[in-house]
This record gives C-alpha cells, sequence and structure tokens, in this order.
C-alpha cells in the first residue's frame, strides 16, 4: 500500500513541529496540518509572550530597588501598546523561523483543519491525504467554568492581546498561569486579585514552597483570596465588571482573567468514530509509542495527559521519530522533570516533593531547608527572602527533590536537575565548591 505521506502531523505547536523536523530529517515524507499559528501555545499564547510580559513587569521594581544602591529613576509611565506591539512583532518573527525550519527540513506545510477519516486518511478542508501513520498533536485550549456572564472574562489567550490595559484585574485560579498572570498584571501596576477556590494556591508544588511563594506574591503586592469563587460575573454600565462572589461579597474590577485549567483540543478530529480512547477529561490514551487504540494513529504533548510543559512535548516529538524511524524501543521518562513558575520571585521545582518523598519512603527522608534574604535586598531594602529545600533520602543519601522560591531560581534549577537525573548524592553536593557570591551557592551549603 502506498500512501502520500509516511508521517501526517495534525498541529503545529511544540511537539508536532519537532516530530515533523526530525522525521523529515530522517527522510521521511512528511507533511504537518496548521489551521492557526505555527508554533502552537508555547510560541503563541504560551511560554515566549508570558516570558516577554514577565520581564516587563519586574522594571517598575527594579526602579525602586536601584534607589538604594544610589542609583534614582523614576517610573513615568507604563505603555501598554508598545510592549503588546513588539511582543507581537517577536511572535510573528519566530512564526516565520518556525515556517523555515519546517520547509528547510522537507516537511509539506498544509494551512487548513484536519478532520481523520480512517486510519490513513485525513481531510484538510475538503481535500484528502492518506498517510502510513497519522499524529495527534493538537494540543489544548483554556477552559473557562459556565458562570453567569463568564462571556465577559477573558483566558490567557486574550490577555496577550488586550486593546487597553486594565487597572483593576481579578485572575481565578491557583496554578501556574494565574500565579504567573497575577505577577504580571501587578507588576506592571494593575490592582490585581488572585482568587483561588481551594486553601492554599500551586496544588501539587511542595508545602513550604507553596506556603512562602504565597507570602512572597502577597508581599509584592497581589490580593490572594482563596476558599473563594466568582458565582457570576456582571458587567455594569460603565464597562467596570463586577464579580459577585460565593461568599456573598463583591469585587469590581476591569479584566476578569481566567485561568482554570486547559482542555485536550480535539473537536472535530473524529475520535470517537475512530475508536481511539479517550479519558473522561479528553486527553487520549497512549502506549509508550505514543500509539493509541487505532495502531496507525499517535499521539503525544498537551492532549495526551502528560505534564503539559514544551520540552516534554518536544522530547515525546524526538522519540516517537527514534521509535518509529530509528528502531528506538526504550519509552519516555517522565522522573524528575524540571519545572519553573516564572511568577516574582521564581518557583523552581525538580523531583519529589517532601510529602511525596514521604508517601514513597515514610521516615527515611531527611529535609534541608534553608531561608534567607537575597543579598541584593540587603542595600536594596526590599523585604523579598529566598528559600532553599533539598529532600533527601536518608539510607541512600540520595537527592529526592530540590525546590527553590526566589530570583532566578528556573536558572538555578536547570543544572540542579542534571545532578538530581544522574542519581546525586547529598555528599555530592557537599562535596561540590560553591560559587560565591551567589544565591546558588546555598544548594551546596546547606547542612
Ligand atoms: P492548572 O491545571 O495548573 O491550574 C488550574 C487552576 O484552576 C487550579 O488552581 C484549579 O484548582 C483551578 N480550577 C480548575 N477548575 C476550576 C473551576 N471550575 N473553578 C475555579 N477554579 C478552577 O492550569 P493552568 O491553566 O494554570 O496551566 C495549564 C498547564 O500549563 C499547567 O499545568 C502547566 O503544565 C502548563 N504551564 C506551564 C508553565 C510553565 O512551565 N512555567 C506556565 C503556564 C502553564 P484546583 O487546584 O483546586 O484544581
Amino acid at each position: 500500500m502506498s500512501y502520500d505521506f509516511d508521517l501526517l502531523v495534525i498541529g503545529a505547536g511544540s511537539g508536532g513541529v519537532r516530530a515533523s523536523r526530525m522525521a523529515a530529517a530522517k527522510g521521511a515524507k512528511v507533511a504537518v496540518i496548521e489551521n492557526r499559528y505555527l508554533g502552537g501555545t508555547c510560541v503563541n499564547v504560551g511560554c515566549v509572550p508570558k516570558k516577554l510580559f514577565v520581564y516587563a513587569s519586574e522594571y517598575a521594581e527594579k526602579i525602586e530597588e536601584a534607589k538604594g544602591f544610589g542609583v534614582h529613576g523614576q517610573l513615568n509611565e507604563f505603555d501598554w501598546p508598545t510592549l503588546r506591539d513588539n511582543k507581537t512583532r517577536e511572535i510573528e518573527r519566530l512564526n516565520g523561523i518556525y515556517n523555515n525550519l519546517l520547509e528547510n527540513s522537507g516537511a509539506t506545510i498544509l494551512h487548513g483543519t484536519g478532520s481523520i477519516i480512517d486510519a490513513h486518511t485525513v481531510d484538510v478542508d475538503g481535500k484528502t491525504y492518506t498517510a502510513e501513520r497519522i499524529l495527534i498533536a493538537t494540543g489544548g485550549w483554556p477552559y473557562k467554568p459556565d458562570i453567569p456572564g463568564i462571556e465577559h472574562a477573558i483566558t490567557s489567550n486574550e490577555a496577550f492581546y488586550l486593546e487597553a490595559f486594565p487597572k483593576r484585574v481579578v485572575v481565578v485560579g491557583g496554578g501556574y498561569i494565574a500565579v504567573e498572570f497575577a505577577g504580571i498584571f501587578n507588576g506592571l501596576g494593575a490592582d490585581t486579585t488572585l482568587v483561588y477556590r481551594g486553601e492554599q494556591i500551586l496544588r501539587g508544588f511542595d508545602d513550604d514552597v507553596r506556603e512562602f511563594a504565597v507570602e512572597q506574591v502577597a508581599a509584592k503586592g497581589v490580593k490572594i483570596q482563596t476558599q473563594c469563587d466568582i458565582d457570576r460575573i456582571e458587567k455594569l454600565s460603565d464597562g467596570t465588571l463586577m464579580c459577585h462572589m460565593q461568599s456573598g461579597g463583591r469585587i469590581a474590577c476591569d479584566s476578569v482573567m481566567y485561568a482554570t485549567g486547559r482542555r485536550p483540543m480535539t473537536d472535530g478530529l473524529n475520535l470517537e468514530k475512530l475508536g481511539v480512547e479517550m479519558r473522561e477529561d479528553g486527553t487520549i490514551v497512549v502506549d509508550d509509542f505514543f500509539r493509541t487504540r487505532v495502531p496507525s494513529i499517535f499521539a503525544l504533548g498537551d492532549v495526551i495527559g502528560t505534564p503539559a510543559l514544551t520540552p516534554v512535548a518536544l522530547a515525546q516529538g524526538m522519540k516517537l521519530v527514534a521509535q518509529q524511524f530509528d528502531g528506538d524501543t526504550s519509552a519516555m521518562n517522565y522522573d524528575n522533570i524540571a519545572t519553573a513558575v516564572f511568577c516574582q520571585p521564581n518557583i523552581a521545582t525538580v523531583g519529589l516533593t517532601e510529602a511525596e518523598a514521604v508517601a514513597r519512603c515514610s521516615d527515611d527522608i531527611t529535609v534541608y531547608q534553608s531561608s534567607f534574604r537575597p543579598m541584593k535586598h540587603t542595600l536594596s531594602g526590599l523585604p523579598e527572602r529566598s528559600l532553599m529545600k533539598l529532600v533527601v533520602q536518608t539510607s541512600s543519601d540520595k537527592v529526592l527533590g530540590a525546590h527553590m522560591v526566589g530570583p532566578d531560581a528556573g536558572e538555578i534549577m536547570q543544572g540542579l536537575a542534571v545532578a538530581i537525573k544522574m542519581g546525586a548524592t547529598k555528599a555530592d553536593f557537599d562535596q561540590t565548591i560553591g560559587i560565591h557570591p551567589t544565591a546558588a551557592e546555598e544548594f551546596v551549603t546547606m547542612r
């Protein structure tokens, strides 16, 4: 049987593009279908524009910090259209780079919406293509709960393109996106309230990290309201949005941003009809080889329910190509994935939280923890503090987890992730000479 393509990828996001390029480089005949933008969430409405906004949000505080060093400046104005439009230009530049990367690899880009017709056939806006393998890499989309007035609320997708910068913002949710955007809005000067339904934000992170981070984020000016949710949103005649809280209280604002999770984007793919198995939350079930229940249909990235992180999708794309075109028979290893939340200060983590380590090793655990004032703030006068924590298995001396809240935590954690992935012990950390004076050296001096 001959097909138009060896691999037909639906979705040109991080995972889809990487799989397409790598497969094409191996000599496979590849096409990638995309109906929105090249680069997916990460490039267009995720990691990249978010990080640019995070940088922007840190300047006002830097001007304050500088005074203690005798450097006097003044914040005159924040010009939102400049930031928004410069960011958009950069995204467009990256879209072009993605286009070139794909074309130069030999992959064909099919602009349109893919719909799978059978195990080897995909319709793209009325034209059909056949492929030996079909790869679903369609990612996720923000989810908003269905409450009265929800149409007045935005998600992170729209936050990147707001017409005007809001003076008062309510951010709903307690995960990565909510905490990062609360920091962005607050840092750029909006009166920011973070509303979270549970007891403590950042579920899944180490409990000490959560507690410490909440204090630091609140000290920067974000008003955090926990065990609290919005019942309905009312738009007043002057454009003000009134959030009616379940508690009976009200919060007036100019913008409400929901960051209440993301859902897999599988609408229109015909997955149920094809017999592709999905979980209750809509994620696609795959085996160690990214194969769905239909042997010629594969899936990877946010759509399969593994950690929704760009580097995970990239690694999956490369793994799939190695398995399909290079004879690799091993599965992806999801242990010790380092991750960071780019709030102020950063949170970064790799490996087990203390609670996870206790669940695995009961009392065979030793915890090393240090909290200190970063050196810069001895002169800046800012009250900000940092936290570092190592979770160690006592009997083996293996470092099971590293956690940090503090400036550059994301940058610092990457190196520690290598050490932990290699099985470093606390003795290995202790024998490592620190770089002085840095915050990072604390990780090798904790006793
Ligand atoms: P998360 O799943 O991390 O967080 C969703 C939050 O919304 C949780 O606090 C959840 O509460 C709350 N929530 C869910 N449903 C409702 C509801 N109906 N009403 C009120 N609150 C609700 O999702 P995000 O959208 O923040 O991010 C999605 C993923 O994207 C992340 O998990 C991460 O993998 C990735 N990401 C990574 C980043 C990074 O690496 N820096 C940055 C941004 C995103 P509860 O805790 O009670 O469930």
